[in-house]
């Protein structure tokens, strides 16, 4: 199934517990002001990607990760291809977290939205406020919520992520990520 993809990143320690791939899907309308990464915003950005494909790699990975996070951009924006990476991924014992804008009432009134949730161990949810920053423990603002959707994560696991990486690939290429990245050290 297509899913527009922003980035892959496989093997991080700033986007949930122990390390894990992460996606970034592509576009996000809910138009958060002062949103740390617009560039997941152009529904017609990133690249097009196949969920059969990012599922393999992820699995091919799995021996040597703890779980996948997806991110945006916002993942419930495309539903379809949310569900089925997430159905692929079934069965693989990987811990599975999703950061997204919509609440979690939200989200139940949302097209595919309960059964994305039936598969996920954890959801942070919610709109990003710039006016309640504080971009630590996965969390960008304090009116975002952790919602932990089955007992394999605890909040002191999701605490202890640190809020910012820097991953130097074999290529040269850098990846910056967490929730609060590098561009806002002087915040
Ligand atoms: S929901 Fe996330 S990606 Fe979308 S505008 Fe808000 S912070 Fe940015």
């Amino acid at each position: 199934m297509n899913l527009r993809l922003h980035a892959f990143e496989p093997a991080s320690r700033a986007n949930g517990p122990g390390l894990r791939a992460v996606v970034w899907f592509q576009g996000c309308t809910l138009g958060c002001p002062g949103c740390f990464n617009p560039a997941t915003h152009d529904l017609r950005g990133g690249s097009e990607s196949d969920t059969v494909c990012l599922a393999a790699e992820i699995l091919a990975s799995a021996p040597q990760i703890d779980g996948i996070s997806i991110s945006g951009g916002e993942p419930f924006q495309q539903p379809d291809a949310l569900l089925d990476l997430l159905t692929r991924l079934a069965g693989s014992g990987l811990s599975r977290l999703v950061f997204t804008g919509y609440t979690l009432d939200e989200i139940h009134r949302c097209r595919l939205g309960p059964e994305i949730l039936r598969h996920l161990d954890v959801l942070i949810a919610g709109r990003y406020d710039a006016s309640q920053r504080v971009a630590k423990g996965l969390l960008g603002s304090s009116n975002q919520q952790i919602h932990l959707l089955t007992g394999r994560h605890n909040l002191a696991e999701l605490a202890a992520a640190p809020p910012r990486e820097l991953i130097l690939h074999r290529d040269g290429t850098i990846t910056g990520s967490g929730i609060h990245p590098w561009r806002h050290l002087t915040d």
